[in-house]
């Protein structure tokens, strides 16, 4: 038999049928449950329930074992068409399959039911043609329980999910275990709160985090950075307020398409104003107040400011997820034909600060879907003007890339960098994006050669987005173990014993003053309990001071990634960790 199926494709059906044995199995064990779905997802399947009386964790080996039982005798899936009339008696008991049996007659499709062994299933196929031969024991198993509502909508019942893992074989199930045991550890919520980074209030309430000086002093050292590399390539800054007067929402659309998250303010005086949910109506403000020779574009403004978007309370994450946010926000105010330009250098900056800290970057170059030109602002001609530009671009830098019709904005395409992180996963994080539409709505514009108005383009530039979300994926990318430009201890002095204190503390004062973030620790710990909590913390470096170390006017140097490293001068450690932070080694 010549194989037609992709294995991408016999894994989905191995998943599914996995979904079915799952609710053969619960049927069997509580014969007054009623099952809902069980599809194939890209981790494996699930299949919700509605039980009688509910389940624990401790029940998923229970039914795991009913599973591998049942599974022996399951050698095909038998197919039946019926009519909507028999499928509704069929399932009489379940209201949630009855419902299903009616949407399917309402949207005029026919009405299949899949029966292995003695148990069968409303479904639109799909299956391993043999359970008990195709279905490898090892390469599966059940997972966890979770909450489901009903076909998503928190107005239905709360169903109970079963996840179960499964992949093409034992090797990938187990590499993938490791993977999320790995991801446990390294969760950015956790490592905040060890490495004292954020934290969140009640009274100030969820999805606003509040920053910590080890959190802060992170932050900014990005955030410097960032500039260091715009202020190189003709950026200024900018300031803003955070609220607004609804006239500036209303110009730029956002009060229409931003309704939801908008957190509104009524004034006194009765004045609507909003809170800032980003920052290009503003600096779109400052570029009107005067108008401009073209000899004076581009304008090139900067400004990290904190903007503000009512999410709603289940969706809160973390830093993944948040009410109020930082955005290393930029904006270019340029004509078209300087566009690519402009391009090229937020690309540069894109390529300057994330190899930085070891993420490989791949783009998406995101153009407009042609087949829905309703969708898009502006003419034919301009839209393909800046796509061949975005492409231009994309050929000339010879990187990893691929196209996304239908990933443009409405106004513009884009670039979107995707990163990948230390355990493979992607993250989308800058984009550089082409505005025609804030410019038209503003009417923004310069006075060309021919001294008439021409209108100009705008172009987005954030280099991290949102300085909570980029932590966060920054955080889980390096474990907590910052790289020592970046980390906000950087050196800790460790003492031998109480004699040595006051030269320790003077050595972390000289570190001090040549701008190292040095820490001295004068806790009453032992002197290996003090090096453990300096690991645990994950400092980049730490120095321990004993009798040696004080008559040679020197500290002995330990490095967290790459181990002792002996005994150092003091002048000579400054010098050293200057240019390491210089350098960002
Ligand atoms: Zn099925
Ligand atoms: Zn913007």
């Amino acid at each position: 038999m010549i194989p037609t199926m992709n294995t991408e494709e016999h894994l989905a059906h191995k998943r599914h049928s996995l979904a079915h044995l799952l609710a053969a199995a619960v049927l069997e064990l509580w014969p007054d449950t009623k099952n809902t779905i069980g599809p194939a997802i890209n981790t494996g399947f699930y299949y919700d329930f509605e039980f009688a009386a509910p389940i624990a964790e401790e029940d998923l080996p229970k039914i795991e074992k009913k599973m591998r039982e049942i599974v022996k005798g399951w050698k095909k899936f038998d197919h039946e068409e019926v009519s909507n009339v028999d499928a509704a008696k069929r399932f009489a008991g379940n209201p949630y399959k009855v419902e299903l049996i009616a949407d399917i007659k309402k949207a005029g499709e026919k009405i299949t039911l899949y029966t292995s062994g003695a148990f069968t299933d409303l479904c639109r196929g799909g299956h391993v043609d043999n359970p008990a031969k195709d279905i490898e024991p090892s390469s599966w198993k059940l997972d966890r329980l979770a909450g489901a509502y009903w076909r998503g909508d928190e107005k239905n019942k709360m169903l109970t999910r079963i996840y179960g893992l499964a992949f093409d074989t034992k090797k990938e199930l187990d590499e993938y275990e490791t993977k999320i045991e790995e991801a446990k550890k390294r969760d950015h919520k956790k490592l905040g709160k060890e490495l004292d980074l954020f934290t969140f209030s009640d009274l100030v309430g969820a999805g606003l985090p509040l920053w910590t000086p080890y959190g802060t002093t992170l932050r900014n050292t990005l955030d410097e950075f960032v500039w260091e590399l715009r202020r190189k390539r003709g950026y200024e800054r900018v300031e803003i307020p955070h609220i607004t007067k609804k006239d500036l929402y209303e110009t730029s659309g956002h009060w229409e398409k931003f309704k939801e998250e908008l957190f509104r303010i009524t004034t006194r005086e009765g004045h609507e104003f909003a809170m800032k949910p980003m920052n290009c109506p503003h600096h779109t403000q400052i570029y009107a107040r005067k108008q401009w020779s073209y000899r004076e574009l581009p304008q090139r403004y900067a400004n990290t400011t904190a903007c503000y978007r009512d999410e709603q309370t289940g969706e809160l994450s973390g830093l993944s997820r948040v009410r109020a946010f930082s955005q290393d926000d930029a904006h270019v105010f340029c004509r078209m034909s300087q566009a690519k330009e402009e391009f090229l250098k937020i690309w540069d900056i894109v390529h300057e600060f994330y190899p930085t800290f070891g993420f490989s970057l791949r783009v998406r170059l995101s153009l407009h879907d042609p087949a829905h030109k309703e969708k898009y602002l502006g003419g034919k001609e301009n839209w393909e003007k800046a796509e061949n530009m975005l492409r231009e671009i994309v050929k000339e830098k010879q990187v990893l890339s691929f196209e996304g019709v239908g990933e443009a904005a409405f106004y513009g395409p884009k670039l979107d960098f995707m990163a990948k992180d230390a355990l493979d996963r992607e993250w989308q994080v800058a984009t550089i994006q082409l505005d025609m539409n804030m410019p038209e709505r503003f009417d923004l514009y310069c006075i060309n050669e021919k001294s008439e108005k021409e209108r100009i383009v705008m172009i987005h530039a954030a280099i991290m987005g949102s300085i909570e979300r980029f932590l966060s994926i920054l955080i889980e990318h390096t474990a907590g173990a910052f790289p020592f430009w970046l980390a906000p201890v950087q050196v800790k002095v460790i003492p031998v014993r109480e004699t040595h204190h006051e030269y320790a503390k003077k050595v972390a004062d000289e570190l001090r003053a040549a701008g190292i973030r040095a820490d001295f620790d004068g806790s009453d710990e032992g002197m290996g309990k003090k090096v453990r909590a300096a690991k645990v913390q994950k400092i980049p470096y730490w120095l321990v001071v004993g009798d040696k170390e004080v008559a040679a006017r020197a500290a002995a140097l330990e490095s967290r990634d790459k181990g002792p490293v002996g005994a150092v001068a003091v002048p000579d450690l400054i010098a050293k960790f200057k240019k390491e932070t210089s350098e960002r080694t």
